[in-house]
């Protein structure tokens, strides 16, 4: 098994190692100690950038060829990876399978698109030249990754930033690092160097630092809490580095009395229970027109009486966040239609949330202003359309929106009114390799996966060239 022979090469396997001291990756439902791996920090993120800094970037071909190959390998490991992401992050099984063959789509996507990053000759001559623009690599980046796409959130970075020709060192979640490890070990077989892929793991606080201060470092990109977004905000604005942030949200599910509900209904069971409901774009709000509100809550709960696997939530932190929330909901008025009593763990794994639905919920409780980022489906009803797109844009966050209805102008006009970077329309899927993905707001900015999230990564150069 990957896991095995990881465990006893694991020191091979790091990169940088400079710190005696250990932390422990866990298994989250069941407290298994999955890994030892080395607390590294500032000392360890410095050597890493400074190999990354010597990095020459390959020619185009080969690093178009790394990443085909990468994908291929992906796809081949997938039992194997999917194994490590759900012992890692607790997610079940057939959740880890789509997030590899999601990560593998990345890869291909950029392979498949490296030829936007050929110089472009305009069209038009100005001032006798002619004028000739190149996508310069934006030089040394640093990639900081969450818990909860341990190997899907860094392969929306990765392949975009290598095929751009940058270096990147990454830095994913302690929690679940082993993901990371895996692609990293891949991306080595598959020919990339060291200096191209960095991997430093430990105090997150002084890696994030030095990578923001480090003048080598041209750009971060994050995917976490908008609170530590603003940290490195603040952190990278003396250096004016180019940021790309993917932050958290608040997505609002809108349901019209127009809507297919079975349709709506299913929707919104994959949308929410993904990863136990941790997911920036899981719907959190879910906007039901009162004339259909009573029929959507019981299809909605039928649904949720045959959920048939849930992982558990990452930590006893996360369980208390989402705890927390529907005790606020429920002194506050709203009512549980479904769900068991929580019942805090005993020991520090474990920590599964039971799957719950609340009614008439209001836009001042917790669940409808913080992400909850758990199994909790939070119900309130509205009038009609003005008031709710009004509540679905009353939050600083803009990430994901969903809507649900039958009448097409009605749609068109409600999606170009909701300021949320994505939409599902009639869908609760999520993002896609080929589709630029980002958020407005606090949500942060910088675009992943399309066209879009492969030039985030490149400086256009223009050359004016003389007749
Ligand atoms: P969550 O609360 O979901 O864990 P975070 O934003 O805390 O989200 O974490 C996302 C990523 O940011 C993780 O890799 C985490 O280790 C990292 N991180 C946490 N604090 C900092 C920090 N001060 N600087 C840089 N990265 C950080």
């Amino acid at each position: 098994m990957f896991r095995i022979k990881y465990q006893q090469s694991r020191r091979a396997k790091l990169p940088f190692m400079s710190s005696p001291n250990q932390f422990q990756v866990h298994n989250p439902a069941t407290g298994e100690i999955l890994a030892r791996l080395p607390i590294q920090g500032a000392a360890a993120t410095v050597q890493a950038i400074e190999s990354a800094a010597q990095y020459v970037p390959a020619p185009l071909e080969t690093r178009q060829k790394w990443l085909e190959t990468i994908g291929a390998a992906l796809l081949a490991q997938k039992a194997e990876l999917a194994q490590i992401i759900t012992e890692e992050n607790g997610k079940p099984l057939i959740e880890s399978k789509a997030e590899v063959e999601y990560a593998a789509g990345f890869f291909r996507f950029f392979a498949e698109n490296i030829g936007v990053l050929e110089p472009q000759i305009l069209p038009k001559t100005a001032r006798d030249c002619t004028w000739t623009i190149f996508h310069r690599p934006a030089g040394v980046v640093g990639l900081i990754t969450p818990w909860n796409f341990p190997l899907a959130m860094l392969a929306k970075k990765l392949p975009a930033a290598l095929a751009a020709g940058c270096a990147a060192v990454v830095k994913p979640a302690e929690q679940t690092p082993i993901s990371a490890l895996a692609l990293h070990q891949i991306a080595r077989e598959a020919g990339v160097p060291e200096s191209a892929f960095g991997l430093v793991c430990g105090d997150a606080s002084a890696i994030g630092k030095a990578l923001c201060e480090h003048p080598d470092v041209r750009m971060i990109s994050f995917t976490g809490s908008t609170q530590i977004g603003k940290i490195l905000a603040a952190q990278a604005a003396p250096f004016l580095k180019k940021l790309s942030l993917e932050l958290g949200g608040n997505a609002p599910f809108i349901v019209l009395e127009s809507a297919d509900l079975e349709r709506a209904a299913d929707a919104l069971m994959a949308s929410k229970f993904r990863c136990a409901g941790q997911t920036c774009v899981c719907a959190n709000r879910i906007l039901v027109q009162k004339s259909i509100v009573e029929k959507f809550t019981d299809l909605v709960i039928e649904r949720v009486q045959n959920l048939r696997e849930i992982g558990p939530l990452i930590d006893k932190k996360g369980w208390q966040k989402v705890a927390s929330h529907v005790e606020d909901a429920l002194q506050n008025g709203a009512q549980k239609v479904w769900g068991e009593k929580p019942i805090t763990p005993k020991n520090d794994w474990g920590y599964f949330f039971p799957p719950t639905v609340l009614g008439d919920c209001r836009d001042e409780m917790r669940v409808f202003r913080e992400e909850t980022f758990g199994p909790v489906v939070a119900i309130s009803n509205f009038e009609d359309e003005m008031e709710a797109i009004t509540r679905a844009n009353a939050t600083p966050f803009g990430l994901a929106a969903y809507i649900f209805g039958d009448d097409q102008a009605q749609l068109n006009r409600a999606q170009a009114e909701l300021k949320f970077g994505y939409i599902g329309r009639n869908s609760g899927t999520g993002p896609a390799p080929h589709a630029p993905f980002g958020g407005f707001k606090m949500s942060g900015f910088g675009r992943e996966g399309g066209i879009e999230g492969l030039l985030e990564w490149c400086e256009s150069q223009t050359v004016a060239k003389a007749f």
